[in-house]
């Protein structure tokens, strides 16, 4: 699985005091958008415009074909247009800025390059990348993270003691195809209807921050969604400034891939006008409020990318972190992990933060890795950036929450079970004297399982059917029995 040598260099160039890994300090590039057909003539005004990348996101295969013609191959556009029918759990939705970073330099053969492409894996899915033998693990769930369950408020997720995640709109700018959030976050595709906010958005944010008042052991606040920077800024500016005004709020953390989908928003004027006042609040009140991206390739790290990413610090935010989810074919390599990590912090200020591991949703097997290869890798960054931009790879357990790869309790790898334990209780376990005594297991894919633990699911993947049905069975209201049984 994992290449321990940079990939690129042939054995001559290979360091010389024989390190695993050869950093080289790498200029960033912003691909050239002119080189596909259907950007030919856009200028470079229209290009630093966020309204002209929102209204020129690729959102079909339609679209595709119009912005790369016959740069691919039919077979590409068949084996996409098949996943949207039958496998995405996320409809297609990619603004030009990032399906610019696809293939970035071109290629002979601009088919396979494109199928190959680590960022074309995860944002166009298509039908040929999933696994037929285990599509999804039997233990797969819309909602893995069961964050529904522990909504303090709609949307509004109490599952550690000190923080909570809110939820505050349902859309992104960019849809991921391996999207933890699947059940809610975007349109309904044919195989997944999503779940709808029942409660009006303000109401929403309202209720959200009357919870906060009256509960003052939280102190931590990521303000997520979907995307933030999918809403209307005066309403996110009004938000921010209410949770300012909260005593025991703490820390703010802005969750939004769009600082590498769509740059060109965090560089708009207005939106950043509105970055310096929220800012300069949170300063004044002592309150630290950060931004959070969500890189997952190297080459998404553009100098556009990195003016945003500027500009947010220089507009007074503390830091801007990055998360990224570890997935089989897109960073699962030492040298992918690393130059990810130099591009983020060299190129970007972006300072790496967490890698999680790719969560057990449908259909997203052939993204996952195991745990073993998980504390793999973890391993191999080690010692090469410095300790505070280390990122952590984490687990993230269900009903526990983050978990470093290495702290498992038990590990069956023969059946890939790894069994972990926790220091709380989530928001739904107050009353639970057996929370922290608690197992709770999480499944590594099963491909990568030796034989005898794939023969040992194809034999009991029915009782684990039949376990996931009592638990639906048990479950506190029917639309929780649904999603349970959805998959299953
Ligand atoms: S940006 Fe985040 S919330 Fe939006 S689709 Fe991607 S992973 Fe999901």
């Amino acid at each position: 699985m994992t290449d321990l040598i940079t990939p690129e260099l042939t054995r001559s160039e290979q360091p010389r005091d024989g390190q695993p890994y050869l950093y080289r300090r790498a200029e960033l590039v912003e691909p050239d958008w002119t080189r596909l057909p259907g950007w030919k003539d856009v200028t470079a005004e229209e290009w630093r415009s966020a309204q002209w990348q929102r209204s020129h996101c690729v959102k079909n295969v339609k679209q595709l074909r119009e912005v790369m013609g016959d740069l691919l191959e039919d077979r590409l556009y068949d084996d996409l247009t098949r996943d949207q029918a039958e496998r995405a759990t996320m409809s297609m939705l990619l603004p030009p800025q990032m399906l610019n970073t696809i293939v970035p330099s071109g290629a002979d053969d601009y088919t396979e390059a494109f199928y190959a492409d680590p960022v074309r894996r995860y944002m166009l899915p298509v039908f040929s990348d999933r696994r037929t033998d285990w599509p999804s693990h039997p233990h797969a769930a819309r909602d893995s993270l069961h964050e529904h369950e522990m909504w303090a408020t709609e949307g509004l997720t109490h599952r550690y003691p000190t923080k909570v995640l809110a939820e505050v709109l349902p859309t992104c700018p960019q849809y991921c195809g391996h999207c933890t959030r699947m059940d809610l976050v975007g349109n309904s595709t044919p195989v997944i209807d999503k779940l709808k906010f029942v409660a009006k958005p303000q109401t929403r944010l309202d209720d959200m921050l009357d919870y906060l008042r009256r509960t003052p052991g939280v102190r931590d606040v990521v303000v997520s969604g979907g995307d933030v920077a999918n809403m209307p800024w005066p309403r996110l500016e009004a938000f921010l400034t209410s949770l300012l005004e909260i005593e025991n709020i703490r820390d703010i953390r802005l969750a939004t891939k769009a600082l590498m989908g769509l740059p060109q928003h965090w560089l708009s004027s207005d939106v950043l006008s509105g970055v310096e006042r929220v800012a300069r609040l949170a300063r004044d009140r002592g309150v630290m409020l950060a931004m959070h991206t969500h890189v997952n390739a190297a080459q998404s790290v553009t100098p556009l990318v990195a003016e945003a990413s500027k500009a947010m610090l220089e507009a007074g935010l503390r830091d801007v972190r990055n998360q990224g989810v570890l997935m089989r074919g897109v960073n699962d390599s030492i040298p992918q992990l690393l130059d990810l990590c130099f591009a983020l912090l060299d190129g970007a200020n972006i300072t790496p933060y967490y890698f999680y591991m790719c969560d057990m949703i449908p259909f997203s097997e052939h993204w996952r890795v195991s745990v073993r290869d998980a504390q793999h890798l973890q391993h191999g960054i080690l010692g090469y950036l410095p300790g505070f931009a280390t990122p952590r790879i984490v687990c993230d357990v269900p009903y526990v929450g983050k978990r470093w790869v290495h702290q498992l309790s038990e590990y069956d790898e023969v059946r890939g079970i790894s069994y972990w334990k926790k220091n709380y209780r989530t928001g739904i376990e107050q009353q639970d004297p057996e929370a922290l005594n608690r197992t709770y297991e999480y499944y590594d894919p099963i491909d990568t399982l030796p034989v005898e633990g794939q023969n040992w699911w194809s034999q009991h993947a029915g009782n684990h059917l039949a376990e996931a049905e009592a638990r639906a069975a048990a479950s506190r209201t029917a639309a929780e029995a649904q999603k349970l049984l959805d998959i299953n």
